[in-house]
């Protein structure tokens, strides 16, 4: 079985792809499931969005269209990238009490509402700061938020580092002890295929950190391709299982109403 678990539909204001297109695309692909996880990112502020959210209503009302035209070929899942940050947790929260959604994945995008893709949070800081103070802004929200599946893109501040990419040991300590509270809560970690796009050496997560994550114990894992284009849909899944292989992982994970359920790789 093959399951896509992170795509953005045009319901997310860095995507122009219809939801119809998406499931037309991962049916030709022999994708058995795929799951939209729109952004929500409350408090942006940048110069180039001033709203990261998704219109609610409009993204449901557009998925049960969708799901009833093509659930006899592909299963089609509902969820949501949250873009958390310290202080806008009791958004997300009062928005999980109102809507009912499969799966959620937990990201950081912005701390202090400072992006790191404009690398506003990484300026001023030295290159060991920025990534322990990305591991530690982590911890403190897992510690509480738990209204989630997942955690999206786990090394992401690798993606937009100016000076190239720390190696893991600065960091492994703090990146243990968010394994561990994953664990701990029943949680998992995504691995996101986008990083042969990105020309990163390695998986996102690193194989360092999804090997540390299998010897903890974890085995909560989605796979997903982090879908902005058509073309990205179900990107490198193949490679990137023959790793997960290697690493001991037999099985992947899909969600229902935001509980877990394995399937074989
Ligand atoms: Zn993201
Ligand atoms: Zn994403």
């Amino acid at each position: 079985m093959r399951a896509d678990y992170h795509i953005h539909s045009n319901f997310s204001v860095d995507s122009k792809l219809e939801m119809e297109e998406i499931v037309l695309k991962s049916i030709e692909l022999g994708l058995d499931e795929i799951c939209f996880t729109d952004h929500v990112d409350y408090d942006v502020k940048n110069h180039i969005v001033d709203k990261q959210e998704v219109d609610y209503p409009e993204f449901f009302r557009e998925y049960y269209r969708v799901k009833s035209l093509y659930e006899d070929k592909i299963n089609i899942k509902i969820g949501l990238e949250f873009g958390v940050q310290t202080h806008t947790i009791p958004r997300y929260v009062e928005d999980m009490k109102k809507y009912d959604v499969d799966f959620v994945l937990l990201s950081c995008h912005q701390i202090d509402n400072k992006e790191l893709w404009l690398n506003q949070y990484q300026e001023g800081k030295s290159q060991i700061e920025y990534n322990r103070g990305y591991y530690e802004y982590l911890l403190k929200i897992v510690n509480e938020f738990s209204d989630f599946s997942v955690m999206g893109h786990l090394d992401v501040i690798k993606r937009y580092d100016p000076n190239g990419i720390l190696d893991d040991e600065y960091v492994i300590d703090l990146i243990e002890s968010l394994l561990k509270k994953v664990i701990e809560m029943g949680k998992g970690i995504e691995v996101n295929t986008s990083s042969y796009r990105y020309n990163l050496p390695d998986l996102t997560p690193s194989t360092r950190i999804l090997k540390l994550y299998y010897d903890l114990g974890g085995r909560i894992l989605t796979m997903g391709s982090d879908t902005h284009r058509i073309e990205q849909l179900k990107d490198h899944f193949e490679e990137i299982i023959l790793q997960l292989k290697a690493i001991g992982f037999d099985e992947l994970y899909t969600f229902d109403k935001m509980v877990a359920k394995p399937y074989k790789i």
